[in-house]
């Protein structure tokens, strides 16, 4: 059952979505080659309890960590090691925090250093194509629109899509109904309705769009070992149209650029 949200939740959200924004804006200074997946969680948690929430993933379905940090072949929940990052890498971040009573749910997926001019199309098409999917979510489209225009963009560029892993609703709870597949049909699926807030999350491939989970329970990469980028936003309905609650700008605020030029 969908929970569609009243403006006082939306504003609740918003201000949980913005928590986990600027966790990644003070991030965005700290992925470097070296730097340690492991201390960034460190961080990132003191950081979010600083701001009076609660990381939203630790304990989530005996998550062991406040971030999800998943580099190159991890499409997404690889936990945070101890083994440094190292130039040429890309690493997706993903944070997820607590205020109020409701979660912000967000992720970006980083450059270590200088990385190679095909991999850095990866992460600006798969951000476009979140852009995409947003731009439809709108009151009287479906699900099904969000969903289609994700998968064109991505599939447009020749890259993969991945099925297992989906967005969502998102509320009082991470996980709400209604799933958010990023591949779909235009036209299908559940009406777009006022109050409604989802966490819309590409995870695009480089290659096939097939994946596995690792032995450690959490870690899915993809079968062939090729890249895989992930961006997410918790974008609400509002007088019809889409109001992304989080936000980029405290990372390209942090990494000097704008995001149109990135
Ligand atoms: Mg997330
Ligand atoms: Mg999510």
């Amino acid at each position: 059952m969908i929970k569609y949200k009243t403006p006082e939740e939306i504003e609740k959200m918003r201000a949980a979505a913005q928590v986990v924004s600027r966790t990644l804006g003070m991030l965005a200074k700290e992925v470097k080659p070296g730097a340690i997946p492991w201390d960034l969680d460190k961080l990132a948690e003191e950081y979010i309890r600083d701001q009076g929430a609660e990381p939203g993933f630790l304990g989530l379905y005996g998550c062991p960590s406040t971030l999800l940090i998943s580099r190159n072949e991890t499409v997404v929940h690889g936990l945070p090691v101890k083994k440094p990052l190292e130039e040429g890498d890309i690493v997706s971040i993903d944070c997820g925090a607590l205020l109020d009573g409701y979660y912000g749910d967000h992720a970006f997926t980083f450059e270590v250093g200088e990385v190679a001019a095909e991999t850095k199309k990866l992460l600006r098409v798969t951000k476009e194509s979140l852009y995409k999917g947003i731009e439809q979510m709108q009151a009287g489209r479906r699900l099904g629109d969000v969903s289609y225009a994700i998968q064109a963009h991505a599939e447009a560029h020749g890259y993969g899509v991945v099925r297992e892993l989906v967005g969502h609703g998102i509320g009082s709870t991470m996980h709400e109904d209604p799933q958010v597949p990023n591949y779909g049909k235009q036209g299908r699926g559940k009406k777009l309705q006022e109050g409604l807030v989802l966490a819309i999350e590409p995870m695009i491939t480089m290659g096939t769009y097939r994946v596995k989970q690792l032995s450690d329970g959490w870690t899915i990469n993809t079968v062939d070992g090729k890249p895989a980028a992930h961006f997410e936003h918790d974008v609400a309905i509002v007088n019809g149209q889409p109001d992304i609650l989080s936000t980029y700008d405290y990372i390209f605020e942090a990494l000097g650029v704008k995001e149109s030029e990135w």
